[in-house]
């Protein structure tokens, strides 16, 4: 068996792969070395391939060989297989690994480059909301946020314009946490604050993929990531907003283990 390993700042990304079979699995990035004890005396005779930014920790603390990759051209190969495989075959695309923070790439058909990153990201998600409503499990904040409402808490490019016409779409964020400062926020509630962080993570990230794709000319937007993951509000805000731009968002099923997945190929 070939065990690929996306070892990234938060999770710990695993993919088990023999001839047809195949397995993903997430551990917690720091429970790195009760993966590595179960690596050594369970899969002492299968080939592990490492990437991600704890590849070289790892690669330290095994008892046993491996290969080790570049993070970004083993989550480009991975990418590819599996847009491959769910039918999104693009030729000239952004993508974006909205990580612990988010990394931006331009991918043709000579290969992809990093053009730029941002702190913006799932760890944003997750530190912002527990100093706001002090939760920090990831299943608990998504599935609050689907309650929410964040109308009280972003302005709105028409909040600005008090109903005359707007040069763009009335309904965009002017500034996320930009209303609060007008009142209402007394009756606020945690589902509605974590909504809006969510927001602000989906509305920055998908600006900076708007704009790469124009650049690039293109209009074709791929998101990767464990921070889309059952996240409704996220992927919601991703497909509207690049809607609403002329874009098209592509979320890939699995596509946070294709780094895991890359290392193997
Ligand atoms: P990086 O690539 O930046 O080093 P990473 O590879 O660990 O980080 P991902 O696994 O792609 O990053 O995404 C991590 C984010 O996914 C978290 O910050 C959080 O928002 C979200 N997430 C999804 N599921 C979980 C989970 N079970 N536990 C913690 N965070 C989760
Ligand atoms: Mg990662």
């Amino acid at each position: 068996m070939k065990i690929g390993i996306d070892a990234g700042g938060t999770l710990i990304k695993v993919a088990y792969v023999n001839d047809g079979y195949r397995k993903f699995e997430k551990w917690p990035s720091t429970e790195v070395d009760a993966l590595i004890e179960v690596l050594d005396s369970q899969y002492a005779h299968d080939e592990l391939f490492l990437t991600g930014g704890k590849a070289e920790y790892m690669a330290e603390k095994l008892n046993q060989n491996h290969g080790v990759s570049i993070e970004f051209d083993a989550t480009y190969r991975g990418l590819k297989t599996l847009m491959h495989e769910q039918s999104v075959d693009l030729d000239r695309f952004v993508y974006l690994n909205v990580g612990t923070g988010t990394s931006f790439h331009h991918a043709s058909p000579e290969g992809q480059e990093r053009v730029g990153g941002s702190g913006v990201g799932g760890g944003t998600l997750l530190g912002l909301s527990k100093l706001l409503v002090d939760i920090d499990d990831y299943t608990e904040i998504i599935q609050l946020a689907e309650t929410g409402n964040r109308d009280a808490i972003d302005l709105k490019v028409h909040h600005i314009y008090g109903g005359r016409p707007t040069p763009i779409p009335g309904d965009l964020t002017a500034s996320n946490f930009g209303n609060v400062m007008s009142g209402e926020v007394a009756a606020l509630e945690p589902a509605d604050k974590l909504q809006a962080v969510i927001g602000l993570v989906a509305e920055t990230v998908t600006a900076v993929g708007i704009s790469l794709a124009e650049g690039y000319d293109t209009t074709d937007i791929v998101f990767i990531g464990s921070t889309l993951l059952d996240n409704k509000v996220m992927q919601e805000i991703i497909n509207r907003y690049a809607g609403l731009k002329g874009a098209r968002a592509h979320i890939i099923a699995d596509g946070e283990y294709s780094g895991a997945l890359g290392a193997i190929l």
